[in-house]
């Protein structure tokens, strides 16, 4: 290898880029590679029984020698939820802030593992083999958000992790811009920027206008107050119990991650609650409707959640006409369908629903378009990789840049795999690596592929219709074959089509001419005729699976 090409930074997504989740970026430089962010992301819908889809980290597997460290942004699953299944494989140091890491550990000891975790602050810096690495202090929809700078002997990447310019954030403590400035003004090679919002125009709103709509509406509430949110976003929940204590309400933790992680938060300080403001369940029925307020999980519909079986009422608070719920949050895509369930189910109940399409009860945790320029300003980079967004995210955030300034050969729409080599005076493309998404089921990670997949599918849509038959050495039928079916027909009502399908059978295998036991000769011409009759009679196409018990 020639020198100058060891003298090259390579930026290699591995996940994240023309989609939202599973974030992963490998940087390289010589013999070193530091990771940021190890995410995971949800199954799509043709993923049937897929529990957890994680990036394919078979390129760093070739490459574990080299391996630094892993750099954590923040602690939400796109960025963490992978790490239980990496660190299996690459054992290196996690860095990360208090927050980051207290959910990292909660999420590694569910695994039974644990890993050499190591808090950082922002402002801090450290340093890896060739990389020195600034901690940036960002905002938010989750406490410790941080951006990058990577400083490489190539040049130095900024890289925004997610974030929004709040000017008046919840722990008082703003993005730090004049970092941006700072780093713009020796000269930033490239920043790779959070692209999910490039399409809303303007700013996004501050967290702190979601207190304004809380106090609205705990204004108006004649009973309990139950409000769904994510439980990582700490902020949010320290709204709700701010509101409560001007109303005079006493707070109520509800749903397995809410708990988990309040007691964290509570513990480590990015949570303040008066201890005499929290109330059990059980002293719910003997504490004054307007004076409760519960807080949940369940804002996305999800079946198992508090809210939902609040809804459903499979859990000890159940929903009564007086009560007022509040769901501060959007439906991530692809949740929609579980939410609007939920809402409906409220409204059956009798409560009053505030949702985000009606009300300003929840704020986006990514920058708008005004915001995304204004750190493009900052930075003045010379390369652009818009990162976090679906592909045509990508394409937007890098129209936007080079309509400010950066040059059209120099902002790259990347894929998960794809490598880009820069120096200090050129960027080029190379050869991508294995990349893509490696599906978690149950235990299994990576073991279900596109057959199984396509079998479940099969299984989901028509169901199978199992044969049994039991034949003699020479191919020939002892018997009536047997016939089992589960998801296809009913079959206490199908008789006739059973047994016609029997006959069907019999009949194939005596016209068979391979008067000989080769049975999968024979299991292929009955699954084939069967195929045939039962698509015939049902328009259904079952998976069959002939089964030859030897006599
Ligand atoms: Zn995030
Ligand atoms: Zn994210």
């Amino acid at each position: 290898m020639s020198s100058k090409k060891k003298n090259r930074l390579r930026i290699v997504p591995l996940g994240g880029v023309g989609e939202i989740g599973k974030n992963m970026t490998v940087f390289e430089y010589g013999d070193d590679i530091m990771i940021l962010d190890c995410g995971s992301m949800f199954p799509s819908e043709s993923m049937l029984g897929i529990d957890l889809v994680i990036p394919d980290i078979s390129y760093l597997l070739l490459n574990k020698d080299r391996i630094r460290a892993i750099v954590i942004t923040h602690g939400h699953e796109d960025h963490i939820g992978a790490l239980p299944y990496v660190l299996k494989d690459v054992n290196v140091p996690v860095y990360g802030t208090r927050l980051t890491l207290a959910l990292i550990e909660n999420k590694l000891e569910e695994h039974g593992m644990k890993a050499d975790l190591r808090r950082v602050n922002a402002g801090e810096t450290i340093k890896f083999g060739c990389f020195k690495v600034e901690l940036i202090k960002t905002t938010h929809s989750i406490a410790g958000a941080l951006a990058l700078a990577i400083h490489t002997p190539a040049g130095v990447v900024v890289h925004t992790g997610d974030f929004k310019i709040d000017f008046t954030p919840i722990d008082t403590e703003m993005v730090n811009l004049p970092k941006f400035a700072e780093l713009g003004e020796k000269g930033v090679l490239c920043l790779m920027s959070d692209s999910t919002n490039v399409e809303r125009p303007g700013y996004t709103m501050s967290e702190r206008s979601v207190g304004e709509a809380f106090e609205r509406f705990f204004k108006k509430a004649t009973g309990r107050i139950i409000v769904a949110t994510f439980a990582s976003n700490i902020h949010r929940i320290q709204q709700v119990v701010d509101t409560a204590l001007r109303f005079g309400r006493k707070v109520c933790f509800q749903g397995r991650s809410m708990i988990n992680v309040a007691s964290m938060a509570l513990e480590l300080g990015d949570l303040n609650v008066d201890e005499s403001m929290l109330i059990e369940i059980e002293e719910i029925p003997y504490t004054l409707p307007e004076q409760v307020v519960v807080i949940t999980t369940g804002s996305q519909g999800e079946p198992m959640s508090g809210l939902v079986r609040m809804a459903t009422s499979g859990h000890r608070i159940e929903i009564e006409p007086e009560d007022m719920v509040i769901i501060s949050a959007t439906p991530i895509p692809g949740n929609e369908k579980l939410v609007s369930n939920v809402v409906n189910q409220l409204y059956r109940k009798g409560a009053t629903v505030i949702y985000e399409s009606l009300a300003d009860v929840h704020v986006s945790g990514h920058a708008c378009l005004e915001e995304l320029k204004i750190i493009l300003s900052l930075t003045k980079p010379k390369y652009f990789i818009p990162v976090h967004g679906e592909y045509r995210h990508l394409c937007r955030h890098c129209e936007l840049a080079v309509s400010m300034g950066v040059a059209r050969e120099n902002a790259f729409v990347l894929d998960p795999g794809d490598v880009l080599e820069i120096s200090e005076d050129e960027a080029q493309r190379c050869a991508s690596v294995a990349a893509g998404a490696v599906m978690v089921d149950g235990l299994g990670i990576g073991d279900v592929g596109n057959i199984v997949l396509r079998d479940r599918r099969i299984l989901s849509q028509d169901g199978i219709f199992v044969v049994v038959m039991a034949m003699h050495k020479d191919g020939t039928l002892s018997g009536l074959p047997d016939i089992i079916s589960r998801g296809f027909v009913y079959v206490r009502e199908s008789e006739d089509l059973i047994e016609d399908a029997k006959s069907v059978i019999c009949d194939t295998i005596y016209d068979m001419e391979t008067a000989q036991s080769d049975w999968n000769a024979i299991k292929n011409t009955v699954r084939a005729a069967l195929r045939d009759y039962l698509y015939n009679r049902t328009k259904r196409n079952p998976m069959i699976l002939p089964i030859i018990v030897e006599v």
